[in-house]
């Protein structure tokens, strides 16, 4: 009989856990420990906001899993407090350091996994080291962050960096009452996402209480008596860093593995380093994006614990393989959502590849479910799409509800390698409380399609040529409350009558409220023998410009 596997994991969170409760049901036999240097495992980081927030009153509600159960459940050693300091390939052993007694072992492994995560960036400033400047990673920090807050009855925070952590940070600091001020270096949050598709929720995060400094670097943290001062100017007591992360390679490196050009540990499909003995998972390694055909740092829960699953199954001899990923989030600020997945129109300007030469958008500003049924909601819809494939590339969507499903169901179909005529077809429940017969997915999918089909030519507002004729087929009342500079106002009912006061002569640029009338207004046009074409989205994708 073969000996049992002894498999020893790094890091005991989404990715670890997953994998080593995976290998568990895979390989009964198997040794499996795994270490972190932490004080938890298994517990739920993006939670971590919303415990200091209050959101979460109950810490305990984060542990997912202890080491006991572990060990009960699952027969898994989980060691916390130890972190591993060495891995020695030759030998194919750790040395691991126990960080209680101060006593370093070595333990011996025929797989490796490593899932030891990212560590939050804290650039070399002045001050980032004084007590009250905090990054939010485990559940200490929140600790830290919630006793500090207790101990200075704290009025004012700012929060330096407007990605996903920084801005629940945030929201959570505005629910207990704190003044917060966000400073970003650049002139949009969320930076992962298309300028336009953030603009309402620059205004929703003013609305809600939080000072939105844009174009503002961090540049130092001083003390000055009990107060922090941020860049010599802006008195706070507690300050949070939330500049993003760095993957968390220090032993991968040591070990000799090979690392990828964005910094991360180069694994392949089946999460093997350069070691095939050392698997390595999570926000660790770099992914392969799929759109884009680059090999990217993601730092989300999801492809974790996914990876873990595949991990696993490597290790118990099976073939699986991660597909890559697509960078599907979403982040929810107050009543209000964003969400994408796939590419954004910033990262397919950059990156002209995987065969995608040519792309179009269409924006859409549908209601969530039918206007008929009380509560409908505003959503804002970005779809990205391969020209002429029609391969759908990306989304980004931003609403109070359905967010998440709009993006997911796009995203199962990104995955799938869908096209906006999919979109088309894409069936969906349906009820008047829920969504529409024709859902905003499927009209997104008619005006790409559409698109496609020659019966619908598109332009946006930041490609009008110099002295466009601008067609606004709005009624008067909408025109008069604000227009395009230079439109002219024929009402969509009376446009067939007036024809004759449109230049033949010239491209005529059309839009509406949000695009339909205007849709209705170049099959018109176009059948009549104008040159015409649908400003995406109208005048609700004017004012996001
Ligand atoms: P982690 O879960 O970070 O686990 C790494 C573990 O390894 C840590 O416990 C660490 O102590 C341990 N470790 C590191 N080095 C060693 C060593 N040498 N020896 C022993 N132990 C070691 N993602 C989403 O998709 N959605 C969200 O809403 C979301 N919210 C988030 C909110 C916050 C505040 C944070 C911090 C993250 C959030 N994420 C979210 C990201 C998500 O949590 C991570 O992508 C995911 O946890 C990565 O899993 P991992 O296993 O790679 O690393």
């Amino acid at each position: 009989m073969q000996s049992p596997k002894k498999v020893i994991i790094v890091g005991g969170v989404a990715g670890g856990a997953s994998c080593a409760a995976r290998l568990r049901r895979l390989d009964e036999q198997a040794i499996i420990t795994v270490y972190d240097r932490g004080p938890f495992v298994s517990f739920a980081n993006c939670g971590l906001p919303y415990h200091v927030g209050g959101v979460i009153p109950d810490e305990a509600s984060l542990l997912l899993a202890s080491p006991q159960l572990f060990h009960d459940r699952f027969c898994i050693d989980v060691q916390v407090h130890h972190e591993v300091v060495a891995i020695h390939r030759e030998a194919k052993t750790v040395t691991v350091k126990n960080l209680l007694s101060g006593e370093s072992f070595e333990d011996r492994y025929d797989s490796l996994v490593l899932s030891p995560g990212a560590s939050p960036l804290k650039p070399d400033l002045p001050g980032l080291d004084l007590p009250g400047v905090f990054t939010v990673r485990s559940i200490p920090d929140t600790q830290q962050i919630r006793g500090w807050i207790a101990k200075t009855n704290a009025k004012h925070a700012i929060v330096a960096g407007g990605g996903f952590i920084g801005l629940e940070m945030a929201e959570n600091l505005r629910h207990l009452g704190l003044e917060v001020i966000l400073i970003q270096n650049g002139p949009q949050v969320m930076i992962s996402m298309d300028a336009e598709m953030v603009t309402p929720l620059h205004a929703h995060l003013i609305k809600n209480g939080i000072q939105l400094k844009l174009n503002t670097t961090l540049s130092s943290v001083a003390q000055h008596g009990e107060k922090l001062i941020v860049n010599g100017e802006l008195e706070t007591d507690i300050v949070i860093l939330g500049l993003g992360v760095r993957p968390e390679t220090t032993l991968a490196k040591a070990a000799g593995l090979r690392l990828g050009k964005r910094g991360g540990i180069s694994v392949d499909k089946q999460m093997r380093s350069s070691d095939p003995a050392i698997l390595a998972i999570g926000d660790a390694v770099e992914v392969h994006d799929l759109i884009t055909d680059t090999d990217i740092l993601l730092a989300l829960a999801g492809p974790a614990n996914r990876q873990g699953r595949i991990a696993a199954d490597v290790i118990a001899g099976r073939d699986s393989a991660f597909r890559g990923v697509q960078g599907t989030a979403i982040c929810g600020l107050f009543d209000l959502a964003v969400a994408q997945t796939g590419a954004t129109e910033k990262s397919l300007k950059r990156l002209k590849r995987a065969g995608i030469s040519d792309y179009e958008k269409v924006y859409l500003h549908p209601k969530h479910h039918v206007g008929y049924y009380p509560g409908a909601q505003t959503l804002h819809l970005k779809l990205l799409f391969a020209k002429p494939s029609g391969r759908i590339l990306g989304m980004q969507a931003l609403g109070t509800v359905d967010v998440a499903r709009k993006v997911d169901v796009v995203s199962a179909l990104i995955q799938k390698g869908g096209t906006v005529f999919d979109l088309e077809e894409v069936e969906l429940c349906y009820a008047p409380q829920f969504g529409a017969a024709k859902d905003a997915l499927n009209y997104a999918g008619f005006i790409a399609a559409n698109h496609l089909r020659g019966d619908l030519p598109l332009t946006h507002w930041n490609a009008l040529p110099e002295g466009a004729f601008i067609l606004d087929v709005r009624d008067d009342d909408e025109f008069s409350a604000g227009h395009a500079e230079g439109a002219v106002n024929i009402p969509l009912n009376q446009l067939r009558s007036r024809l004759s006061e449109l230049p033949q002569d010239q491209s005529l640029h059309v839009y509406c409220g949000v695009g339909q009338r205007a849709y209705y207004a170049v099959r018109l046009l176009l059948q009549h023998g104008f040159d015409a074409r649908d400003i995406c989205g109208g005048w609700i994708t004017a004012g996001m410009m």
